[in-house]
């Protein structure tokens, strides 16, 4: 351009695809525009935000740049569409309402942690919201658990009975405000209040509740605190009578503790972290992070109670996320809290006023709650660190529903009702995987209804009609008999999925892959093609299909479910399998030994299994270690603690026969030989973990000179355990190969929705025939 000649005006049509709606977008790009030469509006629209932007074209260049430089934390840009259309005649930059389009792809955030803005004014003494436990803005705050339908506005969430005062709307109403359109933003004169309950429900009148529940719990007493998704127990971590008392009261549930610190420093004092661990811990999904606790606390530090995590080289931690619990927090400076579920052992966490007191009011000595209903059930999301990088645990609050991509577009929009366990579905549209929180054990009412309620919800506030249902191959699991009766009547095109194609499939969609990989499929059970229980399963394959290539040799699995329950029913099972009496072992009684070879000999009642977990839980009850778990899962995390520790010398033999069978009968003849001449059990525990490894290295190895393939995917349940998936992971790098891990999804069946999806996908591409479950390879 010539000096002195007027640049020309130039217009751009800018979308912007993602994470864009209720998360303070528009007036972030209205405040933007206010500082530059430019007029114009934004919107929201379908598939995002629509922004269309006037001025010279360094001005419009310059704009765009700081709309993607500068967004608000809370958003996440997928992409961005840039078009010149034709120049208008507008004044000034506005943001235009909402074209009422049905396909609307409104993507709700999920409940992240108070921004630092926010967290400023509740300790601000001049602030009007000062010390107010609810405050939030566009950039944090409650949002999936306050949902009750869609388009997401104040009218249809639990804040809907508040009425806004006059300095909350006006701040409401004001594009340059952070609270314009926050839906839930309240104040001390117009939103929720606190209210104390005694155990039975009575009303405590009290000007600071908080003050007098944070007193009751000091003076050692366990309390009900409701947050974000669900109500918490809550007790002084420190005091052993205390944390005692709350075990004694949960009874059956042997589930360790988290604990809730006020800042990352306080954690320090029990806990070694790493750089990544901070970040996750202060993070605005606020998960619990299972941290390694120091060999040695400092000697200034107040030992934690024993039985907050009793034999568990990890604990469990959470910094506050919400102001309440900052509030909470706050005065108790280095003090730990107990955080955890207020229920009875599996069942859902308790989240609604009416059932706390029935539910968990014999479990606690003070109850704090408050009038903000909880809409949707979300329980803390777990995750932790393994070689530096993420292992998730549990997917939920602070996370979903945030989506996932799909390595590649469905051509129809599906619904995978996931597995039953750690239940978890999934809505997907194109490349878009749009998973739920977890829902817990579906074969409970509560969390079965909460499943239907949720799917409804989901398909709502996303504008998902599903077109297509996928499900497991298991036709007992409440989400797979939901899935064929919803087909049934609304016509829908049904898929079955076998449960370790999904693991695998899942392992690949989490790290954006659709290649041929060998899959090692390690969990507790799944039903196979030939209707036996997997579970240590290697298979070849890609999202569209499977080969089952090797396994562990079948044995009976005595009592199916009671097994499970039962580690020293596996143990029985297992020695007598690998012919060695089990009699005089540390856990067996004889009358049990009697029981199990009954129903080995019969087949009564004792599907063959190949489970990888089960042999967890066999070694975990032969060494003396867990003769009953409390829940599913539990003997081989208590083995993983034991073996932590320990340093490796050696493992245990197993065969690998010519049909790529893997028969640990000589593992388990050597692990009883050690107990009996009484080696110690961490010791065992620790060469078993390496036999796990050597199975994997041999097999992969073996597979890999006949058939070339050189990339493995890790998955299943079993590969939350961080010694192992470390191990597992180190070796078969060191021996040549490509090594996927999950790092968006748990490997556990509360991924299993998003490899559901995956395969559908494929399905539909038709990648491969829709016959790709077809049995093949060495299965008989
Ligand atoms: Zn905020
Ligand atoms: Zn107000
Ligand atoms: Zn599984």
């Amino acid at each position: 351009m010539a000096r002195g000649e007027q640049p020309v005006p130039e217009r751009r049509e800018i979308l912007v695809k993602g994470l864009v709606q209720s998360v303070g977008f528009r007036p972030f790009v209205h405040r933007l525009a206010s500082r530059f030469p430019v007029s114009g509006f934004v919107r929201n629209h379908a598939g995002g935000v629509l922004i269309e932007v006037q001025g010279d074209r360094d001005a419009l260049d310059r704009f765009a740049a700081s709309v993607l430089e500068q967004a608000p934390p809370l958003s996440r840009i997928d992409a961005v569409q840039s078009r010149m259309v034709a120049v208008q005649s507008d004044s000034g930059f506005t943001i235009r309402p909402s074209e009422d389009d049905d396909s609307l792809d409104v993507l709700i955030s999920p409940d992240v942690a108070m921004c630092e803005d926010c967290l400023a004014e509740l300790f601000d003494a001049q602030d009007r919201r000062h010390g107010y436990p609810f405050l939030n803005c566009t950039n944090c705050g409650p949002r999936l658990t306050i949902i009750q339908g869609a388009p997401y506005d104040r009218e249809r969430t639990t804040m809907a009975a508040f009425t806004m005062c006059a300095a909350c709307e006006a701040e409401y109403r004001d594009p340059r405000h952070r609270r314009f359109h926050a839906e839930p933003t309240a104040c001390p004169t117009c939103g929720p209040q606190l209210q104390l309950l005694s155990p039975g429900g009575e009303p405590v009148e009290s000007a600071d509740p908080l003050a007098l529940f944070r007193q009751a719990i000091l003076r050692g007493e366990i309390g009900a605190l409701k947050g974000i998704g669900g109500f918490h127990l809550v007790c002084d971590a420190r005091n052993s009578a205390a944390v005692g008392e709350l075990r004694r009261r949960k009874r059956r549930d042997a589930r360790p503790f988290a604990i809730m610190v006020r800042e990352v420093q306080t954690a320090a004092i029990w806990c070694d972290l790493s750089p990544r661990e901070r970040e996750l811990l202060q993070s605005q999904r606020r998960p619990i992070v299972l941290l390694r606790r120091r060999r040695e606390e400092s000697p200034h530090s107040t030992p934690l109670a024993a039985a907050v995590a009793p034999d568990n080289p990890y604990l469990g931690v959470l910094l506050p996320y919400s102001p309440l619990h900052q509030l909470l927090m706050e005065p108790l400076r280095d003090v730990p809290l107990v955080m955890t579920s207020g229920n009875h052992s599996d069942e859902p966490i308790v989240h609604r006023d009416e059932d706390v007191v029935a539910r968990v009011g014999a479990l606690v000595d003070v109850i704090l709650t408050h009038d903000r209903p909880i809409a949707v059930r979300c329980e803390d999301s777990v995750t932790r660190v393994v070689d530096g990088r993420e292992l998730p645990v549990r997917r939920s609050r602070g996370v979903a529903p945030e989506p996932v991509r799909l390595p590649f577009p469905l051509s129809e929009p599906v619904l995978a009702v996931g597995g039953q366990l750690k239940g978890c579905f999934a809505l997907g549209r194109g490349s878009r995987a749009v998973l739920s929180h977890h829902l817990g054990d579906l074969d409970h009412l509560a969390a079965f209804q909460a499943f239907e309620h949720d799917v409804g919800l989901y398909e709502q506030m996303f504008h998902i009609r599903p077109r297509g249902i996928v499900h497991d191959r298991h036709p007992d699991y409440a989400p797979t008999r939901y899935a064929r009766q919803r087909a049934e009547a609304e016509g829908l095109e049904l898929h079955a999925v076998q449960h370790h194609h999904a693991h695998l499939a899942s392992c690949l969609a989490d790290n954006g892959l659709n290649e041929t990989v060998i899959g090692v499929v390690f969990d507790g059970t799944g039903l196979g093609l030939d209707d036996a229980l997997w579970g240590g399963e290697f298979l070849i394959g890609d999202c569209g299909g499977f080969e089952r290539v090797a396994h562990l040799r079948y044995l009976r699995l005595p009592g199916g479910d009671q097994a499970i329950r039962h580690p020293w029913r596996m143990a029985v099972a297992h020695a007598l399998d690998a012919g060695c009496e089990p009699t005089g072992l540390p856990l067996v009684a004889p009358t049990e030994r009697r029981i199990v070879e009954r129903m080995a000999a019969t087949g009564l009642n004792a599907p063959n299994t190949s489970s990888v977990g089960r042999l967890f839980d066999a070694v975990a009850a032969l060494i003396g270690l867990c003769r009953t778990a409390s829940y599913e899962g539990q003997a081989a995390a208590q083995l993983e603690w034991l073996a932590t520790d320990v340093v490796a010398t050696g493992s245990y033999p197993f065969e690998l026969s010519q049909d790529r069978t893997v028969d640990t009968r000589p593992t388990i003849q050597a692990i009883v030989q050690d107990v009996r001449r009484g080696v110690e059990p961490a010791r065992v525990a620790r060469r078993f973990h390496s036999t796990v490894v050597e199975i994997v290295a041999a097999v992969c190895t073996r597979i890999r000179s006949e058939t070339e393939l050189g990339a493995v995917a890790l998955s299943g349940g079993v590969f939350l355990n961080a010694l192992l998936a470390h191990e597992v992971y180190a070796r078969l790098t060191a021996d040549g190969f490509q090594v996927y891990r999950h790092r968006q999804v748990p490997p556990s069946d509360g991924g299993l929705c998003l490899g559901q999806l995956a395969v559908a996908a494929a399905r539909q591409a038709a990648l491969r025939p829709t016959s790709a479950d077809s049995p093949a390879g060495n299965d008989r």
